[in-house]
């Protein structure tokens, strides 16, 4: 049960046609972000009582990863889960939680016990309207304004253990598995909206002259775009590579943090270097590029920075450093 990985990455692809970066990102939250996990090692009960009504839609989940005190270090969050008879009772926050103020149900990680970091932690589906849990605040933010993004507080919410996802204390190699989808996720859908940018830079320097001649014409513009889009081809043929390993069911962690740095990197250089040829247009609010360009700052921030894929490449090329 659960959407099929290839399906999903499709879908990913297409939905950069939309013109709205956050509306792909509560999406990839639902389908590639939250699930994974659940999809994989969650009992038939939970996938019944979670997956299911959000995959079809009628539940709005969200990722409960980060914490004011811990977003690149995922070992250090402090939210607690301990055992107490048959309920397990959560305190603590999280912070940056895409879709948090209006979601069903969060996939949380906590810590269920004292234990070293990589092995204390637990994913558990957590309803978002026990008592206890307070929406703290909608963030204000630079781009991706239209996606919600929460700061929540939890104190002795009590939930259910067989709300737990596998088994106790695997939680952390769960979400690790479960940022693989996340990061593939997101190279896929940021690829047609790069190609949405690079068409619309054509169709605007085309039409608009300076100078007497289309802006298009000068060979500064035209082959700055063609080399954009040939870099868009060659990270779609990274994520077709990954995605294929890991339908096979391999471990693609290194190409998947390969693929989001790529990624982040992209789309911040695509959306800067067409707004430039859009002159003063493309910094009003009226057009497509000045919006992508704001959104994609995210690109190498959010689901793991880029310093966070660089040192995951390197431990994977056995060059980082043993603390
Ligand atoms: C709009 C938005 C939506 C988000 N949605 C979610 C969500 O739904 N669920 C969720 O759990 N989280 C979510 N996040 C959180 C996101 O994953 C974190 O912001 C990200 O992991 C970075 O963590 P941080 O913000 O705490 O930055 P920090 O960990 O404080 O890092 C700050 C900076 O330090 C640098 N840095 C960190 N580590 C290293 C290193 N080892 N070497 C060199 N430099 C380093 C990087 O440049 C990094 O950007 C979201 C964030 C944003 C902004």
């Amino acid at each position: 049960m659960g959407l099929d990985f290839s399906y999903n990455i499709a879908v990913a692809e297409e939905l950069g046609n939309i013109r709205c970066g956050g509306v792909p990102m509560a999406i990839g939250v639902q389908t590639g972000m939250a699930t994974p996990a659940l999809t994989r090692f969650g009992s038939e009960e939970l996938k019944k009582q979670f997956l299911v009504p959000t995959i079809v839609g009628d539940f709005v989940a969200c990722l409960g990863i980060s914490e004011a005190g811990a977003g690149s270090d995922v070992a250090n969050i402090k939210t607690t889960a301990v055992r107490k008879g048959n309920e397990y009772v959560i305190n603590g926050g999280k912070m940056w939680i895409t879709s948090g103020s209006q979601a069903d149900w969060m996939c949380l990680l906590a810590n269920t016990s004292e234990g070293p970091p990589h092995q204390n932690k637990s994913l558990i589906c957590l309803p978002m309207n026990l008592p206890g849990i307070h929406v703290a605040k909608k963030i204000d933010k630079l781009g991706m304004r239209s996606s919600d993004t929460a700061q929540i507080f939890f104190e002795d919410v009590r939930v259910p253990c067989k709300n737990l996802i596998g088994e106790e204390g695997n939680g952390f190699t769960y979400q690790m598995l479960q940022f693989q989808e996340e990061r593939l996720w997101g190279v896929a859908s940021a690829l047609t909206l790069m190609e949405t940018v690079i068409q619309e830079t054509i169709d605007y320097t085309r039409q608009r002259k300076v100078f007497g001649r289309p802006v298009l014409h000068n060979q500064t513009v035209h082959f700055c775009l063609a080399e954009l889009a040939a870099e868009v081809e060659l990270l779609r043929s990274l994520l077709h590579r990954a995605v294929a390993l890991y339908v096979e069911g391999n471990d693609v962690t290194k190409f998947a943090s390969m693929a989001k740095l790529k990624m982040g990197r992209l789309t911040r250089e695509v959306t800067d270097s067409c707004l430039q040829f859009w002159g003063g247009m493309g910094f009003t609010s009226e057009v497509f590029v000045s919006r992508c360009y704001r959104d994609s700052r995210l690109m190498s921030i959010g689901g793991g920075s880029d310093e966070i894929m660089l040192s995951i490449i390197c431990k994977y090329m056995d060059i980082l450093p043993i603390k």
